[in-house]
């Protein structure tokens, strides 16, 4: 599915970056363009593969190129300010191959979690299209302010967009590992799941390997709807041949490679299903408070079965209790692995979101406190001036 993305703020930029970085590497051409929108100079300057033209400073006249210093206030004004130069940028990226608008930022700090949902509901004005959102949860330990950021952002984010993709940063980081330290290898986990669901809808990539059973890109824009959260799942296991080498290592030699039976490909994809639902979910939520739900099986041709497709079907059609799961495959030559993306579509049981509005009103209600506190002891000092 052909996309134009646009990155707002630090997170939003960097993922941008790495989901470019990806289609170009596979030649998948989900990206139909590309716009990097800031208010910190330093931040656009750290981005290797948004080209310099679409990299977009906005908010100058107030920041001076320094960003917001995780103010969302800042951050919506910023890019109210330069509205019209966004609008530009992004006219200048949407062709009429565009079938819909990605607006990516981390819901935490300030430029992404202020301005990402200003150009969203802008692009909502302008275009028929659809305008999703990719929002990055912060990790709960990162504090108060980044929780009430992302809890407000949140609804004005699903208000302005047709869907709000989330990605949690505190369900996806290795134990032991500082958040920062983390971020590469987030970010790759990021690229496979966006890059996996959006390249399913590209078929021009897949030259002759036309799938059995494609999943187009209506049918994503069909499972996305028009409001709601969505988290995705992912599963992957590479191919082992009979020699102990990996599928594509056979692909590569002189030997032809083993197969696996029809029977371990079906049960292989149906036990990937099951391990993409159940395991890590980019938002952790419910699946059976799901509206619609999608289910995408990729890899190499002679591991895509028609039986395992259906049957991971039919058991994600109980498992989330919607009736018509969307199902297909997307057949990769030059793979080892054999991978199952689930999108659980429309979710509302997310325990997840209730813990960060509570700590979002925890925070507050601190801020409330140290407020009143140091008026009460400023009116003890001027009472206490005013006695002496
Ligand atoms: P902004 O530039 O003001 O929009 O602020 P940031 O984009 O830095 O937003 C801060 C939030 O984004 C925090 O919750 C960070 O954990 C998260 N964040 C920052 N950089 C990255 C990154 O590269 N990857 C991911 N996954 N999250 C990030």
């Amino acid at each position: 599915m052909k996309l134009a993305m646009i990155g707002v703020g630090q997170a939003g930029g960097k993922i941008l970056d790495r989901l470019l970085e990806y289609d170009a590497t596979r030649n998948t051409g989900f990206v139909g363009h590309a716009v990097a929108v800031n208010t910190a100079t330093a931040d656009l300057t750290g981005l290797d593969h948004v080209p310099e033209r679409d990299r977009l400073l906005v908010g100058s006249a107030a920041v001076s190129g320094h960003g917001t210093g995780t103010d969302p206030e800042i951050g919506r004004e910023c890019v109210r300010e330069d509205l019209s130069e966004v609008e530009r940028a992004v006219g200048r990226a949407a062709t009429s191959e565009t079938e819909a608008f990605l607006v990516i930022a981390g819901l935490g700090g300030g430029t992404g979690s202020g301005g990402g949902p200003v150009i969203a509901d802008r692009l909502g004005e302008i275009y028929a299209e659809p305008v999703y959102g990719l929002g990055i949860l912060p990790a709960a330990d990162e504090g108060g302010i980044y929780s009430r950021n992302a809890a407000n952002s949140i609804q004005r984010f699903v208000d302005s967009t047709d869907n709000l993709l989330l990605f949690d940063n505190d369900a996806a980081r290795s134990t032991g590992e500082t958040l920062s330290e983390g971020y590469a290898e987030i970010n790759d986990e990021i690229a496979t799941r966006f890059g996996t669901l959006f390249s399913a809808g590209e078929l021009e990539a897949l030259g002759d390997d036309v799938a059995e059973s494609v999943v187009d890109s209506s049918e994503i824009i069909n499972t996305l709807g028009d409001q709601g959260l969505t988290s995705i799942g992912y599963a992957s296991e590479t191919i082992e041949t009979e020699d102990g080498g990996g599928l594509l290592d056979r692909f590569l030699g002189s030997d032809e490679p083993e197969f696996a039976s029809g029977g371990d490909a079906t049960n292989r994809i149906t036990s990937l299903a099951r391990r993409a639902t159940l395991g890590k979910l980019t938002l952790p939520c419910e699946p059976a408070s799901t509206a619609r739900a999608l289910l995408i099986v990729s890899g190499p041709p002679s591991e895509l079965n028609r039986k395992g497709i259906d049957a991971a079907r039919t058991w994600l059609e109980n498992e989330t209790d919607c009736r018509a799961v969307r199902a297909g495959d997307y057949p990769l030559r030059n793979e080892d692995r054999v991978a199952v993306l689930v999108v659980l579509s429309g979710v509302t049981d997310v325990p997840r979101i209730g813990r960060l509005q509570e700590q979002a009103a925890d925070s507050e209600a601190e801020a409330e406190r140290r407020e009143k506190t140091s008026e009460e002891a400023m009116q003890d000092l001027i009472e206490y001036g005013d006695e002496s």
